[in-house]
């Protein structure tokens, strides 16, 4: 299976996908710019070349990840950073060789009508998409529920991609921890939200997995990641979630801590005895 984990593009993109190698990924994720920030980035094109270069000789699936501040509903004065900030992430995720850029799910703070939320989103989408043409996705992921339980559910992220003008140009990002927490799986219940993504056409579209364990229990609406052996997903459990036959050849990637005494590498070797 293609395990691999987040990594820092403090070496540029080419330097990520050399640590990804070292470490015995077989995908990686990466931040396209300043995690923290939305300001459009001009981004080296070569090393983004050469990135997309060694993974594809390396057999390496990539994913980028939106700066933390990027909210597809977005205050209207906030608009029009978001929507540059996404368009350059989708340039520099496209120079890369990616399959696309996540962005989570949409929350409306303090909103009265959640309708409005979503009518936001799509507005959002509508607008980035139009102006894109690479072959880098939107990737929508579900939220853990910490901000209300807006985004939690496979059918919103299927209804989402589904009534914008683009859904071509849109995928989805399933985090583990988010789904756990969120109680849409609660451990127990995989086959049940198999059989409700087989339903929805979900997995049709799922290309990449952040595989987390959340430190918090199902329906907790936290959003803790855990290390896989030690959080409140059993091991079984994700054992049993990544025998799932549903999934094609998609990138398993870690956001989890890391430290010097259990790092991604560690990490990426459990999964792969794990799954031997
Ligand atoms: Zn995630």
């Amino acid at each position: 299976m293609r395990f691999g984990s987040h990594i820092s593009i403090r070496d540029g993109y080419l330097g990520a996908a050399k640590h990804a190698t070292k470490i015995g990924a077989r995908a990686f994720q990466y931040f396209p710019k300043n995690p923290r920030s939305l300001t459009v980035k001009k981004f080296n094109l070569h090393d983004a070349q050469d990135c997309a270069k060694y993974c594809k000789e390396h057999d390496l699936l990539t994913i980028a990840h939106t700066p933390y501040p990027t909210n597809l509903v977005a205050d209207n004065d906030q608009m029009g950073l978001v929507i540059e900030s996404l368009l350059n992430d989708l340039e520099i995720a496209n120079a890369c060789g990616s399959i696309g850029v996540v962005v989570h799910f949409g929350v409306l703070k303090n909103a009265s009508n959640p309708l409005e939320g979503y009518q936001r989103m799509i507005g959002t989408l509508n607008d980035v998409l139009s102006k894109w043409d690479g072959n880098a996705l939107v990737l929508l992921e579900n939220n853990a529920g910490k901000s209300g339980p807006t985004g939690t559910t496979l059918e919103e992220l299927v209804q989402i991609r589904q009534l914008t003008d683009y859904p071509d140009k849109i995928g989805f990002c399933l985090d583990t921890c988010h789904v756990f927490a969120s109680g849409v799986w609660d451990g127990d219940n995989w086959r049940e939200v198999e059989e409700k993504g087989l339903e929805l056409k979900f997995f049709e579209h799922l290309k990449a997995v952040h595989l987390n364990n959340s430190a918090y229990p199902t329906r907790s609406m936290k959003d803790r990641h855990a290390n896989i052996p030690n959080g409140e997903i059993k091991v079984e459990q994700i054992k049993e979630f990544l025998s799932c036959t549903v999934f094609d050849d998609i990138p398993f990637v870690l956001e989890t801590p890391h430290e010097e005494n259990y790092s991604h590498e560690d990490e990426i070797q459990f999964l792969n005895e794990l799954m031997n």
